[in-house]
């Protein structure tokens, strides 16, 4: 990256801050400081006023364990803006709390939001518009696959094709780039949340057991897997009979989740499949050699790299720190806004490229 000494001095009078807005968690990563905040995108609120209570970790927290008068909410669970006024709020939330730690007053940011792939303008204008509200200067969008390889740090500007999977809570992001462009790309409901979905569906399938939502995802995240373990494990899972009404506690396999969550795992893997079915003969050459890189939380699926490896035979790898990589990529776009505009999304009224 070239060396601009006068961005570096505006960087000084300025905040430009990149946003990964999640569907299950918010990174900000403030232009030289690095990711400052990382929460999780919930909103507690008033049921009766729609007032946001809590924002972030401390409304998730709350979650399962609110009063009748108070809902925790995630307004993006399905990737895009379902609640725009709570979004907002929290968006609003998350910059003046990256302003707060500026030791010079500044005037209001500039911002660059990641957005999943294949959203609808608008989709898109709602996003913008939220930032617009919340104090922005000027809002840059950038589609998420792009910004997640470019965290990975894939060479996304070469001619040479290369892929990425984005495993997030609500959404999966699948693209094919090249050029700084996206060859073919894929968006699907189906990725941590809908594992989690399962393995609730599964201990009341065959054990008559309710779990919560958090305990489900506490057993995919230590027990769960993609292809068999070395070594199989076991986990404790309490929740309410529903026979009996009672508090029950039952021990549960590695090989029992595996099960459960199989038909999401399956259903990402074809959505891989039919991604490349569609990319032109030579980058999928390129992509025997590149690979295929994964990012998000869900990427952290135990085996899934190597399920995907096998069922692909193309090699699939974890990028590093795999949750921050949109945060990452969306600080690299504004330390060089100015040479990497082409790489933004452009809205059809009132234009964010120059
Ligand atoms: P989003 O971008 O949609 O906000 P994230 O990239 O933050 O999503 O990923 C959140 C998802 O990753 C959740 O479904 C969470 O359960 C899952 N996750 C986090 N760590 C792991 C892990 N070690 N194994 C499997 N899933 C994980
Ligand atoms: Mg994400």
């Amino acid at each position: 990256m070239k060396f601009n000494p006068l961005n570096w001095l505006l960087g000084f009078f300025s905040l430009d801050i990149g946003i990964d807005l999640g569907t299950a968690n918010t990174l900000v990563n403030v232009r030289g400081k690095g990711i400052v905040i990382n929460e999780p995108s919930w909103v507690a609120i008033n049921k009766k006023t729609r007032e946001p209570l809590a924002i972030g970790a401390e409304a998730k927290e709350m979650v399962g364990r609110t009063p009748t008068n108070v809902i925790a909410i995630r307004p993006l669970r399905d990737g895009v803006i379902s609640e725009f006024e709570i979004t907002q709020a929290m968006l609003e939330y998350f910059i003046g709390k990256a302003h707060e730690q500026s030791i010079v007053p500044v005037p209001r940011p500039r911002l660059v939001i990641g957005i999943p792939s294949g959203v609808t303008e608008v989709e898109k204008r709602a996003v913008y518009d939220a930032g617009m509200s919340a104090g922005a200067r000027e809002v840059y969008l950038i589609e998420e696959p792009i910004a997640a390889a470019l965290g990975a740090g894939l060479p996304i500007s070469e001619i040479r094709g290369s892929m990425i999977v984005d495993i997030g809570g609500g959404t999966s992001e699948l693209a094919v780039l090249s050029m700084g462009g996206i060859v073919v790309s894929r968006s699907l409901r189906v990725a941590g949340d809908e594992m989690d979905q399962d393995i609730v569906q599964y201990m009341r399938n065959k054990y008559n057991l309710l779990i919560g939502e958090r305990m489900a995802e506490q057993a995919k995240i230590t027990i769960g897997s993609a292809y068999h373990l070395p070594q199989e494990k076991t986990m404790t899972l309490r929740g309410r009979n529903l026979v009996t009404g009672l508090p029950e506690a039952v021990e549960i396999s590695s090989v029992e989740i595996r099960e459960a969550i199989n038909g999401s795992v399956q259903t990402i893997i074809d959505t891989i499949k039919d991604a490349l079915d569609e990319a032109p003969p030579e980058i999928v050459a390129d992509l025997m050699e590149t690979g295929i890189c994964m990012t998000g939380g869900g990427s952290q699926l135990q085996m899934l790299d190597k399920r995907i490896s096998e069922e692909m035979r193309i090699r699939a790898w974890v990028a590093d720190d795999p949750m921050s990589c949109v945060a990452r990529g969306a600080g690299i776009i504004l330390e060089d806004l100015d040479h990497l505009n082409h790489l933004l999304v452009g809205l059809e009224r009132g234009s964010t490229k120059h």
